[in-house]
């Protein structure tokens, strides 16, 4: 008898703490599965999984715990699909850094960056390209949980042809450039460009970036031109197929753009000038096009200002830079997926919420930019089934703002509640 009543103790005692969940109530509910606000909604948490949702605030049980949002629009984590965390742009000062920076130095400021960008309400990025894979360094401390970040998905560094948008040489005297290689991230022909890639899965990317044209930063004359031949295209794409790695395309160029998207890339980035046919043909494909008008905007503004960019960066800044909002706008037009991303780094880390403003100011409507951030680059990643809608049965990705971003998106700028695999790293104050 007295055995049958601790046994029943021990049951009484574990089956409440066995079933503690987290309650979220939330005042008004985005779920990316539709485009509209669900009002006063509470989702239920087992660990990190999102269990249930129901209409209502629910009670809590004794053991339950409560996190008050009811006065809050409640949405999932958001994504950006083209960010630098290991690099922000400081003025001329930044041109000196790749002499000064050491690799450790380069780790430090990605983790400090990776706390602003996850407190912005970006729990997942993809980071396309860093200097010496820190930012895969990075992604392991986030995963192993000795550093605080979002969930990173990191092409270690990026490749390009010699002299192209990433050679890391570029502009300096001859003395200095030594001969980067497929390890560095800098190929010609077919062999080299293979073997970048298998460099890149040894090194432990989880994707590809290459620059398919000249780029607005680096230190050389064309920012669009074509950089990569359709031999080293088609070899890059099929190596990266077979470590089941996407391949995401730095382009502004016209020709760049149309033979990476001909060789079956998953994605364009920035895609300034993309003519209606390349459209079609993005389509046709199913390339999607991760516009970062923000870093447009920013290098723009910035160019207006004499000394802030070395003489052959600032025309390229000026031309490119005010062109691409309005590429965004014609893409939504024309219909082609659009996943949400920034070049954060250009502009600084945390502001990434920016980038929703300049999407509605050219014509998206509020609900579809937030799902272009949400679900939509889910699908991107290949991580839908866990991510990118607030689901039953998905993992607990939940951030929070204040007002109503279907009337007002500017309010994603300041992120209130951000919650990453169901624990909390900011709390309204
Ligand atoms: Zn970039």
């Amino acid at each position: 008898m007295l055995k049958l009543k601790h046994s029943l103790l021990c049951i009484a005692l574990l089956l409440p703490t066995a079933h503690a969940e987290t309650i979220i109530h939330a005042g008004k509910l985005f779920t990316a599965e539709d485009e509209t606000l669900h009002e006063k909604m509470s989702i239920v948490l087992d660990g990190n999984t999102i269990v249930d949702i129901k209409k209502g605030f629910i009670d809590a049980g004794d053991d339950d715990t409560v996190i008050d949002l009811s006065e809050h629009t409640v949405l999932p984590g958001l994504m950006d699909m083209h960010v630098h965390l290991s690099f922000q742009h400081e003025g001329p000062a930044t041109y000196i850094k790749r002499f000064t920076q050491s690799n450790a130095d380069n780790a430090l400021s990605a983790a400090y960056y990776a706390r602003k960008t996850l407190k912005a309400g970006f729990t997942t990025v993809r980071n396309l390209g860093d200097s010496q894979n820190e930012t895969i360094a990075l992604r392991n401390a986030i995963s192993a949980g000795i550093a605080d970040g979002p969930r990173i998905y990191t092409t270690g560094k990026s490749i390009a042809t010699t002299g192209g948008h990433a050679d890391p040489t570029n502009g300096m005297r001859a003395d200095l450039q030594g001969d980067p290689g497929p390890k560095e991230g800098v190929v010609d022909g077919v062999v080299e460009a293979r073997k970048a890639v298998r460099q890149r899965y040894k090194d432990g990317a989880d994707l590809i970036k290459i620059t398919a044209t000249g780029g607005v930063l680096s230190v050389a004359k064309s920012g669009q031109n074509p950089q990569f031949m359709t031999d080293e295209l088609d070899a890059i794409v099929s190596t990266a197929k077979d470590y089941d790695m996407t391949v995401a395309v730095h382009a502004h160029g016209e020709e760049g753009m149309r033979r990476a998207i001909l060789a079956g890339v998953d994605s364009i980035e920035h895609g300034t000038y993309m003519s209606a046919s390349v459209m079609e043909l993005m389509k046709e494909r199913g390339t999607y096009y991760v516009p970062t008008i923000l870093a447009g905007d920013f290098v723009a503004k910035k160019a207006e200002i004499q000394g802030f960019f070395p003489d052959i960066v600032r025309p390229k800044a000026a031309a490119i830079g005010p062109l691409i909002q309005d590429t965004f706008a014609r893409a939504y037009a024309a219909g082609v997926r659009i996943a949400f991303g920034t070049d954060s780094g250009v502009s600084p880390h945390g502001e990434n919420a920016q980038e929703f403003a300049l999407m509605v100011e050219a014509g998206m409507p509020e609900a579809e930019a937030l799902i272009s951030a949400t679900r939509t680059t889910a699908e991107l990643l290949k991580i839908s089934d866990t991510l990118g809608t607030i689901s039953k049965g998905k993992l607990a990705d939940i951030i929070a703002v204040e007002g109503d971003p279907l009337k007002d998106i500017t309010v994603m700028e300041s992120v209130a509640f951000v919650m990453k695999d169901g624990r909390v790293f900011h709390s309204p104050d």
